[in-house]
């Protein structure tokens, strides 16, 4: 998955528990034909076998110990609240989707919130309005996100238009779509996904409730939040284990930091084992005796490897972190013919100095000729790191035009 993270360029998130808080504090309670604490009652009550947040802040506003005996044929509507029987009366908590649902007609409520309308009954007794509060570091991580180049960000939700408006507008998400059912956001996901310019771009989807479960597992690659219900975790393809959303970052700098690392290693792996061919064929064709014996092959193979054990731990330069990265088989393949031969230009040259200088040109000599070409063979590869390191470097100023 770190791959993955490493060229996600979209970036969708849920509303509500993702973005926001999810501990709603009930602001108001309106348009109400009972009294206040009673509305509440119900409202609590009937939600309270509910995992979804706006259920949570309702137990925490009503503040009381619930009896659940009281609660029976409780039916959790995805994306529109909760229909149960309280002391034998139906009550149905939701949004204006449920009441539409349930034909029961609703007032409107003219203040920014997400609304829980209440009907007992069939009959509408008002709603409850609360006020989500956005995560604290929400709106920097969308900067981050931004600045280490995600291309878009895009913001699902069920909750209503104007609440979805504002909260994309102050985190600074670049698009939103609202009042969206669960199957809906499996639909913006597919939509999304077929709007990627190839399947090198990827797109990550950050939620947290049982109607994020199909689009976590759509997209290329879903996360989840620390408080995400258990279906969620599940589907997800990482879980955040910390709160604050600012690890979203890390996560997508850690990948293209592991992305290159390995890229690293293939390279040179590859371009060392291509030299290698070269000198050998080189050898075989003009010399009377094996230039190196397998003995020797393998150790400083061996030498080789424990000095690439480095790699996973070697930094990335910063150019290369700023933007999305995927897999470029051409680049490997030119790294491997430019670099390449260059360790088989040293290799020939300490061939005809052990020839020609030490005077290495029979079968007595053969051994001299073999520590030589040994000893060359490891300080070659040294150099050849180096040379890597080199040619990073001007890379990337290529890349940035600088
Ligand atoms: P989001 O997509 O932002 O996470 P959800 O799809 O979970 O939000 O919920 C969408 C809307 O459906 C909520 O804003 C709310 O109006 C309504 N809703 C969903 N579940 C419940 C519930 N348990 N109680 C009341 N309303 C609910
Ligand atoms: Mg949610």
């Amino acid at each position: 998955y770190l791959e993955t993270l490493a060229g996600t360029k979209y970036v969708v998130f849920d509303k509500t528990g993702t973005m926001t808080q999810g501990v709603f504090e009930v602001t108001g309670v309106h348009h109400n034909t009972l009294p206040m604490d009673e509305i509440l009652e119900y409202a609590a009550l009937a939600e309270s076998f509910s995992s979804h947040p706006i259920s949570r802040s309702l137990q925490k506003a009503y503040g009381k110990a619930i009896d659940q005996s009281r609660v029976t044929d409780v039916q959790e509507v995805s994306g529109k609240g909760v229909i149960a029987k309280v002391d034998g009366r139906t009550v149905a908590a939701g949004n204006a989707k449920l009441m539409e649902m349930k034909g029961i007609s609703y007032q409107e409520c003219h203040s920014v919130g997400t609304i829980v309308h209440l009907a007992v009954d069939g009959e509408y007794v008002g709603h409850i309005l609360i006020a989500d509060l956005l995560k604290p570091h929400a709106e920097e991580a969308i900067r981050a996100l931004k600045a280490a180049g995600i291309r878009k960000t895009v913001l699902l939700t069920g909750d209503a238009k104007r609440v979805a408006d504002k909260v994309a507008v102050d985190l600074g998400i670049d698009e939103v779509y609202s009042e969206l059912l669960p199957g809906d956001k499996v639909t913006m996901v597919e939509k999304l996904l077929s709007q990627k310019a190839g399947e090198k771009e990827k797109l990550a989807f950050v939620g947290d409730g049982i109607n994020d479960a199909a689009a976590l597992r759509q997209s290329d690659i879903g996360i989840s939040v620390d408080s995400a219900v258990d279906i969620a975790k599940e589907s997800a393809d990482i879980i955040l284990l910390e709160k604050d959303l600012m690890v979203l970052e890390d996560g997508v700098l850690e990948g293209r930091k592991t992305f290159g690392n390995i890229t690293k290693y293939i390279k040179m792996t590859a371009s060392s084992n291509f030299g290698n061919m070269f000198s050998v064929m080189a050898a075989s064709a003009f010399l009377p005796f094996l230039p190196m014996l397998p003995i020797h092959l393998l150790i400083q193979n061996l030498l080789y490897d424990i000095s690439q054990t480095t790699i996973p731990f070697d930094r990335m330069d910063a150019d290369y972190l700023r933007k999305p990265r995927k897999w470029d088989a051409s680049d490997i393949s030119r790294f491997m013919i430019f670099i390449g031969p260059i360790s088989s230009i040293f290799d020939i040259v300490t061939y005809l100095v052990m020839w020609y200088v030490f005077s290495c040109n029979s079968v007595e000599h053969q051994t001299l000729f073999q520590s030589g070409w040994f000893i060359e063979g490891l300080l070659s590869e040294s150099q050849q790191n180096i040379l890597f390191i080199e040619y990073q470097r001007v890379k990337y100023f290529k890349e940035c035009n600088c």
